[in-house]
């Protein structure tokens, strides 16, 4: 690094960062990697985003991300470096989509990982030694001469700050920009907003296996897009299965003020169905996403915008995966600290 870009890099010190999905936690540890002084803010009770689990009585269960690709290197130092070789790992099974027939096609031949023993011990493991404020929903900001401040949705206020990462998902990143006066800011995300589908998630437990032929499954289904045996992945010592099922992004619009219970019900039936099976589960879990997946082609890695000094990372800016939020941030830390 020259002279002049550690010059640079030491003007941004102070950087909050709204959310402590993968994006988020990777902007962190990638900016304090060069000195930087970062403090990450998320809603929830804890970090992970949509890198999610349950807790279930016996055990738990991923509602969210279902396994992570690691097509790039830098991804692969990266979780070793900063998360540890042991809370991830390969989930070995039988993936497959299932035909309009009926047939059965497997998924390309890829390595698939999931954290271990759940897979927000990814998530846990790199918030370990990051400023954190959990269960801090920010509302908005405004710039002073002194630097950004950020007021929380119960009024207090954090601050100043040089730069503000943001890492929610589209609509909430546009209604925190908007709530900022940020309108021609905001105004970016209308498209995003559109592309990101909800999806209905259940996981179901069961005594004993339901399915044997497969671990993770896309049905060909109106309701289903993906069935998993969760008790499959490796470090999950729940006794009996527990099984994830996520509804279709079109049946989870369909049905996205319906009672969780009737949610669970219908797609308890579909499962059935799909998996040619009469088994009934002696506990059930649901949840919806609002924001899950994002469709869109395009594809820009980050958004940085100098004269704000306000940066945009997350899935939706690079292919909608847990591996593209990684991208996502790296490309945007690359960007701010050239
Ligand atoms: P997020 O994980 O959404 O993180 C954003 C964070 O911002 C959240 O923690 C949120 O609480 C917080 N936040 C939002 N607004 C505020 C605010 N105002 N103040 C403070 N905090 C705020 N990807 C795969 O690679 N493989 C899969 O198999 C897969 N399956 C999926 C299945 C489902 C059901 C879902 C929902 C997603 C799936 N994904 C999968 C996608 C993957 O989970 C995401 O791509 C990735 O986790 C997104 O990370 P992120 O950091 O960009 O966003």
């Amino acid at each position: 690094m020259t002279n002049h870009q550690n010059s640079q890099c030491s003007d941004i010190r102070r950087t909050a960062i709204v959310g402590s999905g993968l994006a988020g936690l990777s902007a962190a540890i990638l900016l304090k990697q060069q000195n930087h002084r970062v403090t990450v803010f998320e809603k929830s009770r804890g970090p992970g985003g949509r890198l999610a689990t349950k807790r279930v009585a016996g055990g738990s269960a991923d509602i969210g991300a279902q396994y992570f690709t690691i097509r790039n290197p830098a991804f692969r130092s990266f979780l070793e470096k900063n998360a540890g070789k042991n809370c991830f790992g390969p989930w070995q099974g039988r993936f497959g989509f299932q035909q309009p027939d009926g047939g059965w096609q497997a998924f390309p031949d890829e390595e698939r990982y999931v954290g271990i023993p759940r897979m927000t011990a990814v998530s846990r493991a790199l918030a370990s030694n990051t400023d954190v404020r959990a269960e801090v929903r920010i509302d908005r900001m405004a710039r002073n001469d002194r630097g950004w401040f950020l007021t929380d949705t119960s009024s207090r206020r954090y601050g100043p700050f040089d730069h503000v990462i943001v890492t929610a998902p589209p609509a909430q990143t546009r209604d925190l920009l908007a709530n900022s006066g940020l309108m021609n800011l905001a105004s970016i995300l209308d498209g995003p907003v559109s592309a990101i589908h909800p999806c209905w998630a259940v996981a179901a437990h069961f005594e004993s296996a339901p399915v044997a032929e497969f671990e993770g499954m896309r049905p060909h289904n109106a309701v289903l897009s993906w069935i998993a045996n969760n008790s499959s992945k490796p470090g999950r010592e729940d006794p009996g299965q527990w099984w994830v099922l996520h509804a279709t992004s079109q049946w989870s619009a369909e049905h996205i003020e319906t009672p969780a219970d009737k949610v669970t019900d219908a797609m308890l039936e579909a499962f059935r169905e799909v998996a040619g099976c009469a088994a009934m589960p002696d506990q059930t879990v649901a949840h919806r996403w609002l924001y899950a997946r994002s469709d869109s082609d395009d594809r820009p890695g980050c958004l940085w915008f100098p004269a704000e000094g306000i940066g945009l990372a997350g899935d939706w800016l690079s292919g909608g995966r847990v591996e593209g939020a990684f991208d996502s941030a790296s490309a945007l830390v690359t960007t701010m600290t050239r």
